[in-house]
């Protein structure tokens, strides 16, 4: 791992060249192409625990973990018995079963909703929500921040993050920022800048008897890792003294910096709640919840429509309760997660010190990203900010440590996730490379 030569990438580049002639850009999912570090995308053909390995055969020490699903490490046992267990009695039902609603007894428990509605994925999760923000308080205008990312529906893709902030022509566009989405939609959307607790509160003011929803990241991982103030925190409580619900976006964060999710570690107490990645296990499911009061506008107990064919399916529940149970199994997992991460952090800062390369970190838990920026630790708090990074930098250091064998998150924007199979192995093999992947660019 320590030779600086790129692997073979003959097979990855054949399979992106035929993908390339049948899907819009080679990718089902547009990070996933490179665009931002450039190179070719590697395909991979499996993976296991810490360890994707590409389709020439070449092993990579992975830090995306799926873009978060995989806390606990990749093709875990107990995740795919259940699913092989599952698989023996039909692979979906269009009716209700069992493991639907053990893992809602189980999300109801961890998380303290009363209520929870299942849903395929993340998008789904924060437009159900929206809409059922906006049936149960009969206002039209939402409010969303700059640079969170809630999935892809029209009415949230308004100055969002994520893959938004690489997209060529796209960076700090101002709404919407993606062809296709009607003014007329991103006008119902309100933009606020993250961490500005004054603005959030002044807006409030003027228009918060309109609001159905604030729907936030209660940690930001779409701009790269944002914390949110205590004065941020406090401003989006006071929301809800517009009549505006509040609604946490833990799609990325439920279940991964704490049992319940960051909601839980921050002491937040939101209306609604949408979770995705995790909650399935690697496999597609997404989720909202809440009070009962709220809740029960869905349909069919209320007049809010939602619905899915594959909604509550059974082998995807069966890979979240797997998931889930793991993860309540697995007491000094949070911790265990935390301490690498703060390795990692700490080792990464001090190979770009050495190397005169200036690295900002943001952390919380297994979180973390190491913006090309010359400020203090910790400073980069806004959309705003992050966009000043280096990301031709970033393109050059990603690329040397994918030569290296470790796989960073593609692009400056994004968050890297721990997983509990990353040991003191994985961490002196990722260290080692960075400093070297400094040193190339000091
Ligand atoms: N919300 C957040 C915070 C996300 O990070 C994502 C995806 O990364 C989504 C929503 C959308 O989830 P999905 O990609 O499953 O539609």
């Amino acid at each position: 791992m320590s030779a600086v030569q790129s692997a073979p990438t003959a097979q990855s580049e054949a399979l992106f060249a035929r993908a390339r002639a049948v899907t819009p850009g080679g990718v089902n999912s547009p990070v996933r192409a490179f665009r931002s570090v450039g190179g070719t995308p590697r395909f991979i053909a499996s993976a296991q625990g810490a360890y994707l390995t590409d389709a020439d055969g070449t092993r990579y020490l992975d830090y995306i973990g799926s873009w978060g699903p995989m806390i606990l490490g990749h093709n875990l046992p107990a995740v795919r018995e259940a699913v092989a267990d599952a698989l023996q009695f039909g692979t979906s039902f269009g009716a209700p079963g069992e493991r639907e609603v053990l893992l809602a007894e189980q999300v109801t428990r961890l998380t303290g909703v009363d209520r929870v509605r299942f849903v395929s994925s993340g998008t789904e999760a924060t437009m159900s929500a929206l809409r059922l923000a906006r049936g149960a308080t009969g206002r039209k205008f939402i409010l969303k921040f700059r640079g969170n990312y809630h999935g892809h529906a029209d009415g949230l893709l308004v100055e969002a993050g994520s893959g938004l902030m690489t997209n060529e022509g796209h960076l700090g566009a101002a709404a919407p920022s993606s062809a296709g989405v009607p003014e007329e939609y991103a006008r119902l959307t309100l933009v606020s800048e993250y961490n500005d607790p004054q603005a959030l509160d002044a807006l409030m003011a003027e228009r918060g008897h309109e609001l159905a929803a604030v729907i936030f990241e209660p940690v930001v991982g779409n701009a790269g890792v944002l914390v949110p103030t205590p004065e941020f925190l406090a401003a989006l409580h006071r929301v809800r003294e517009h009549g505006t619900l509040l609604i946490a976006d833990e799609v990325m964060t439920g279940f991964r910096l704490s049992l319940r999710g960051a909601t839980g570690l921050l002491g937040l107490q939101p209306d609604l709640i949408c979770w995705g990645k995790i909650i399935g296990g690697g496999l597609p499911v997404g989720a909202y919840g809440g009070r009962a009061d709220v809740m029960d506008f869905v349909s069919p107990q209320g007049p809010v429509y939602q619905a899915g064919t594959l909604s509550g399916n059974p082998l995807a529940m069966a890979a979240g309760l797997a998931t889930l149970t793991a993860l309540e199994n697995t007491p000094d997992l949070y911790a265990r997660l935390d301490a690498y991460t703060a390795q990692l952090a700490s080792g990464l800062k001090s190979a770009a010190q050495t190397a005169g390369v200036p690295v900002s970190v943001n952390r919380v838990g297994s979180m973390l990203t190491a913006f090309h920026q010359d400020v203090p630790d910790g400073s980069v708090r806004t959309y705003t900010d992050a966009a000043r990074s280096d990301t031709a930098a970033f393109a050059r250091w990603f690329q040397g440590m994918l030569a290296r064998g470790v796989y960073w998150a593609p692009s400056q924007f994004e968050s890297i996730f721990v997983s509990g199979a990353h040991g003191d192995a994985e961490l002196n093999a990722t260290l080692e490379a960075a400093q070297a992947a400094y040193r190339d660019l000091g």
